[in-house]
C-alpha cells in the first residue's frame, strides 16, 4: 500500500514569536516540487499555534499542516493549565503528538491518560502521532519488543473500535528514547526490525486495515541521515526535533524523499 510520507517538526519548548514565524516562513519558502510528495507537519509550542495558523492561512502552502505537541486527557472544564483537543482543533491543528517520551518521563504521563488522549484525538478527527520506544537500559536488556508491545496495547486498546473506523488517523512514531536529542540514531537494522514488529502488532489488532497506519521514526534525524532512513522498509516518515529548528536542514530533510 502507498502511504503518504510524513515529515513532522517538533519544535518542543523552543523559540519566540519572532523566531518561529521566521522559521516557519523560511520552511514554507524552501518547499518545492519534491517536498510536495509528503505531508509536512509543524508542531510549535501551544502558545504560538495561533500565529503559525495565521501564517499558513496567508502563505497557503500546499502540503504543510499544523499540529499540537500535547493535549489534555479531558474535555473542556476545570483543568488549569491544560489545552483541550477541541481548542487545538479550533486552531486548525490536524495532528497531535501523544506519549512523547519527554512527556512520559519528565511529566510522568501514564498509559491511562495517554490512552484517553488518543481516544479524544480520534473522536475529534485529529490525527494522533502516538510515540513508543524503549530507554537505553531497556535497549541494552533486549527489551525493545516487549516495551513496544505494552505501549501499543495499553495506548490503543481503549480506542480499537474508533480506530477501526479511522485507521488513517493513527500514526505510530518509533522513537528510541536514547536516540532523542543525542545525535545517536538507531541502526538501520534496528529501525527496520522494530518497524516490522510494530506492523505485526498492528496487523494483530486491525487486520488488513493496519496497512493504512503509518509508522514513522524519530531520534536524531538530520539532513545527512534522513534520506537513508526514509528509504528503509516500512518507514513512512520521520519525527524531527533538533534539526527542525533549522529551516535549511529541515527543508533538506523534506527534500530527501
Ligand atoms: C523528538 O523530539 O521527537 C526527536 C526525535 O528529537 P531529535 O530529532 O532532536 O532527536
Amino acid at each position: 500500500m502507498n502511504r503518504k510520507i510524513i515529515i513532522a517538526a517538533n519544535w518542543k519548548q523552543n523559540g519566540t514569536s519572532k523566531s518561529l514565524n521566521k522559521l516557519a516562513s523560511s520552511i514554507i519558502k524552501g518547499i518545492n516540487k519534491t517536498t510536495r510528495k509528503c505531508e509536512i507537519v509543524l508542531l510549535p509550542p501551544s502558545i504560538y499555534v495561533n500565529e503559525i495558523k495565521k501564517l499558513l492561512e496567508t502563505k497557503k502552502p500546499y502540503n504543510v499542516f499544523l499540529g499540537i505537541q500535547n493535549i489534555s486527557p479531558y474535555n473542556n472544564g476545570a483543568y488549569t493549565g491544560e489545552i483541550s483537543i477541541s481548542m487545538a482543533k479550533e486552531l486548525q491543528c490536524k495532528f497531535c503528538i501523544i506519549g512523547h517520551s519527554e512527556r512520559r518521563i519528565i511529566f510522568n504521563e501514564d498509559q491511562i491518560s495517554l490512552a484517553k488522549k488518543l481516544t479524544l484525538a480520534i473522536e475529534n478527527q485529529v490525527k494522533a502521532i502516538y510515540c513508543v520506544g524503549e530507554t537505553l537500559s531497556e535497549f541494552r536488556k533486549n527489551m525493545t519488543k516487549k516495551i513496544i508491545n505494552n505501549q501499543l496495547k495499553q495506548g490503543l486498546d481503549r480506542s480499537l473500535k474508533l480506530l477501526r473506523k479511522n485507521p488513517e488517523k493513527l500514526i505510530i512514531a518509533y522513537e528510541p528514547v536514547w536516540a532523542i536529542g543525542t545525535g545517536k540514531n538507531a541502526s538501520e537494522k534496528d529501525i527496520v526490525n522494530t518497524h516490522k514488529y510494530i506492523r505485526k502488532i498492528l496487523f494483530s489488532m486491525f487486520g488488513t486495515l493496519s496497512e493504512k497506519i503509518r509508522i514513522i521514526y524519530g531520534g536524531s534525524v538530520n539532513n545527512k541521515n534522513a534520506n537513508t532512513i526514509l528509504n528503509l522498509n516500512d518507514v513512512d516518515g520521520v519525527l524531527v526535533g533538533g534539526a527542525s529548528l533549522n529551516a535549511k536542514k529541515f527543508v533538506e530533510i523534506c527534500s530527501s524523499i
